[in-house]
C-alpha cells in the first residue's frame, strides 16, 4: 500500500460523540482509502466494525455516517452527493441513501470525508462546520420547523446564503421520530431511505450545517481530470438511454413508466388514468412549461435537472415548490389519488418540508384512504375524512403523521406495521415488502426487476434499480423482463455496480455511463489504476457486507417477499395478468446461486467471501464477528 494519501481524499474523517459532547478526527489511510473508497463503502466499513448487529437501530451504539467520497468536489458531474449509512429505523437492518446537492463538496473542502455521529445528545442540537471548527450548537430554536425553515434559519443566523451553506437535516417528523422520516437539505435533496432522519432524530441532532471550507482538494492528474469529466458528460448527453434525463431529469418517468403499467395508481387498484388526456398531462416538456421555474442544479452539475418553480396560478399562487422526481410525480400525485400536476408538485413540496420518505408516505396514505373508502377504517378513528385527491384534508393527515398525533401515530410507523396494527382486510391493503420498509415509487407488478430488488436488497431498498450496461457485464442486451432465469442472471451480476457508484460522491444520475470512463476519472483523481473489474467487485465486496450485517441483524430470506397487495396481478393496463409470484421461488433461488449466498440463511457462503477477500472481515455465520480495518 502507497503512504502517501490519493489525491480525491480529504486528510479526517470527523467523529462526534454526541452523549459526551466530544470531537475529534481520525485520519484517513492510503489503505481506508483503496479498500473502501468513500460513501457507501466508507459506511459500510464503519457499521460493519462499529455497530452491533444485534442492538436496535434507536440504540445510542448506532452510527449515522454521511460520507462523501473521492470525486466529489472534481468536475465530474454531481460532485455534491451526500451517502448515509446506518442501521435503519424500517428495517432495523443496513441502510444505505444519497442526497445530492452540495453537501459532500462542502464537507470535502472543509478537510473531512465523513462525519460519524455516534451516542445520544442529551439536548437537541445542531452540527456547525466551518474548516476546523467543528461545534455542537443548541438547536432549541429550530425545533418545529420544517426542513426549509431550517435552512432558511441558519442562513439569517450565519449571515450566508445559496451554496456558501449547505444544511442537512430533519423535519417535524424526524423531530417526532416518524419512522420513515428523512434527511432534506439544500431545498429538496433527500438521504430518505430506511428511516434515516428518524436516527438523526432519535440522536437529538436536528441537522448538520457545512459552510463551504477552504482547504482545496489535491488531484494526481488535473488535465487527465477535466478530460475524463467531460468524456462522461459528453456520454450522458448523446447516449439514447441517458440524454433525455439529461434534458429532463426524471420528468420522463411518468411516461415511460405508464407505458408498461409501472404507474401506482390509487393503491394499486388500477394501472388506467381515469381520463385519457392524464398522459399527456404528464408529458416532460408540458411539466416544465406548467409554471415560472429556474435551475437549482446540485454541485458542478449540468444536467438540465432539479428546477425550482413558482406557482402562478390557483389557492397557492405564489408559493415556490421543487421539481419532484419521477417517485415524487407518483407518490405525490396518482397513488393518492392527485393527478394535476400543480398540486402534485405543492404535495410533494409539503411532504419534503415535514421530513417524511414520499413513498413511504405514498403507501400509507394511499392503504388509508382506500380502507376508509372500503369501510376498514372510519372517520371517526381518523377525524376526518380523507378520500382520493383531497389536497386539503391528505396535507391535514400530513401534518398529523408529522406529529404523531391521533391517528397519525399510528400512520408514523409507516404502511406494514399499522396494516398489522389495524388487521383483517385492511392488511391486505397495504403495499410494502416483508423487512418491514416499502417499494420506491412505482407500480412493479409490471417493473418486476424492481419489485425483486426493493424486496431482496440489503440496504433498505433496492441496491441498484437494475441491470447495468452490457458493455460492463458481458451479458445480452435484450432479455425477457419477465422470464425469472433472465432477471436472476441480469440482477445477480450486477450486484455491487451501484455501491461502487454511491462511494465516489457523485450523483447516480451522472454516473450511470459505461464503468470505463468512470474509472478513467477515478484513476486521474487518485493516481490509481481501477479498472471495471475491480469496480465491480468493490462492489460486490459492500453488497456482500451489508447482506451479512442484516442476516447477523436478524434478517432472513423468508422476510424477502412482498406483501400480498404488493406481489398481487394487476387487473388492468399492460401488465395485466402477470404477477412476479408465479415465479417467486425459482428467481429468489437462482437469484441466491449467481450471488453467491446461501439460500437457507441467507448468508454469504465461504467460497463467496473468500473470492471477494472478504474471509478476514466477514467471517462464516457462527463465528464471531471480526472487528478489524480494512482486509
Ligand atoms: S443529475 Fe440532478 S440530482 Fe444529480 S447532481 Fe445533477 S442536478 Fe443533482
Amino acid at each position: 500500500m502507497a503512504t502517501e494519501l490519493p489525491g480525491g481524499f480529504a486528510d479526517k474523517i470527523l467523529r462526534i460523540d454526541l452523549t459526551n459532547e466530544r470531537i475529534t478526527t481520525e485520519d484517513m489511510t492510503p489503505e481506508i482509502a483503496r479498500t473502501w473508497l468513500g460513501g457507501a463503502g466508507l459506511g459500510a466499513k464503519v457499521l460493519w466494525e462499529e455497530v452491533p448487529p444485534e442492538i436496535n437501530w434507536d440504540d445510542p451504539e448506532n452510527r449515522l455516517i454521511m460520507a462523501t467520497g473521492p470525486l466529489a468536489g472534481t468536475p465530474v458531474w454531481g460532485n455534491g452527493t451526500l451517502n448515509v449509512v446506518t442501521k435503519g429505523a424500517m428495517t432495523n437492518g443496513a441502510t444505505s441513501t444519497q442526497a445530492n446537492g452540495f453537501f459532500g463538496v462542502n464537507l470535502k473542502l472543509s478537510g473531512y470525508n465523513a462525519i460519524i455521529l455516534q451516542g445520544q445528545s442529551e439536548r437537541w442540537v445542531y452540527v456547525y462546520i466551518k474548516d476546523d471548527v467543528v461545534e455542537l450548537r443548541d438547536a432549541s430554536h429550530l425545533m418545529g420547523k420544517d426542513t426549509w425553515e431550517t435552512q432558511d434559519t441558519l442562513y439569517q443566523e450565519l449571515g450566508l446564503a445559496g451554496h456558501q451553506l449547505s444544511v442537512y437535516g430533519i423535519g417535524p417528523a424526524g423531530e417526532n421520530l416518524v419512522r420513515f422520516s428523512m434527511i432534506e437539505g439544500d431545498y429538496g435533496h433527500v438521504a430518505s431511505k430506511n428511516g434515516a432522519g428518524c436516527v438523526m432524530g432519535k440522536k437529538k441532532v436536528k441537522c448538520v450545517a457545512i459552510v463551504r471550507g477552504t482547504k482545496g482538494i489535491r488531484v494526481h492528474d488535473t488535465a487527465g481530470m477535466y478530460a475524463a469529466a467531460d468524456e462522461i458528460s459528453h456520454e450522458i448527453k448523446t447516449d439514447a438511454s441517458s440524454s433525455q434525463r439529461y434534458l429532463f431529469g426524471t420528468l420522463t418517468g411518468p411516461m415511460a413508466n405508464y407505458s408498461f403499467g409501472a404507474i401506482p395508481i390509487r393503491n394499486y387498484s388500477t394501472n388506467i388514468y381515469p381520463f385519457p388526456e392524464q398522459h399527456y398531462e404528464f408529458e416532460p416538456q408540458a411539466l416544465r412549461d406548467r409554471m415560472p421555474h429556474r435551475g437549482h442544479q446540485c454541485g458542478a452539475c449540468g444536467m438540465h435537472h432539479c428546477h425550482m418553480n413558482v406557482i402562478n396560478q390557483g389557492p397557492r399562487k405564489g408559493e415556490i415548490v421543487d421539481e419532484p422526481e419521477s417517485e415524487g410525480l407518483n407518490c405525490a400525485g396518482p397513488q393518492i389519488g392527485i393527478f394535476n400536476p400543480t398540486d402534485i408538485f405543492w404535495m410533494n413540496t409539503q411532504v419534503d418540508k415535514a421530513g417524511v420518505d414520499v413513498n413511504e408516505w405514498a403507501w400509507t396514505c394511499g392503504w388509508l384512504i382506500e380502507c376508509m373508502e372500503k369501510g376498514y377504517i372510519t372517520e371517526e378513528q381518523v377525524g376526518f375524512k380523507v378520500t382520493w385527491g383531497d389536497v386539503d384534508a391528505i396535507y391535514r393527515l400530513l401534518q398529523m403523521v408529522a406529529r404523531r398525533e391521533g391517528f397519525g401515530n399510528i400512520l408514523a410507523e409507516g404502511a406494514k406495521r399499522a396494516a398489522e396494527y389495524v388487521g383483517g382486510p385492511a392488511y391486505e391493503c397495504a403495499v410494502f415488502t416483508g423487512k418491514g420498509n416499502t417499494p420506491i415509487g412505482h407500480d412493479h407488478r409490471g417493473r418486476w426487476q424492481i419489485l425483486f430488488g426493493c424486496t431482496v436488497g440489503s440496504v433498505g431498498s433496492h441496491e441498484g434499480a437494475g441491470p447495468g450496461r452490457p458493455v460492463d457485464t458481458g451479458l445480452p442486451a435484450h432479455w425477457d423482463p419477465y422470464n425469472p432465469h433472465d432477471l436472476a442472471t441480469q440482477l445477480g451480476v450486477s450486484l455491487g455496480r451501484s455501491h461502487f457508484e454511491d462511494s465516489l460522491g457523485t450523483c447516480i444520475f451522472t454516473t450511470s455511463t459505461p464503468l470505463d470512463p468512470i474509472c478513467t476519472a477515478l484513476n486521474a483523481v487518485t493516481g490509481w489504476d481501477y479498472t471495471k473489474e475491480e469496480a465491480m467487485r468493490f462492489g460486490k465486496r459492500i453488497a456482500n457486507i451489508f447482506r451479512a450485517y442484516n442476516v447477523r441483524a436478524g434478517l432472513t430470506p423468508d422476510m424477502e417477499r412482498p406483501s400480498p397487495r404488493y406481489g398481487s396481478r394487476p387487473i388492468d393496463g399492460p401488465a395485466a395478468g402477470k404477477s412476479i409470484m408465479d415465479h417467486w421461488d425459482v428467481l429468489h433461488q437462482e437469484y441466491y446461486e449467481v450471488a453467491g449466498w446461501d439460500y437457507k440463511s441467507g448468508y454469504p457462503l465461504p467460497e463467496t467471501l473468500k473470492k471477494l477477500g472478504l474471509e478476514d472481515i466477514v467471517p462464516p455465520l457462527g463465528a464471531k464477528k471480526a472487528v478489524t480495518s480494512a482486509r
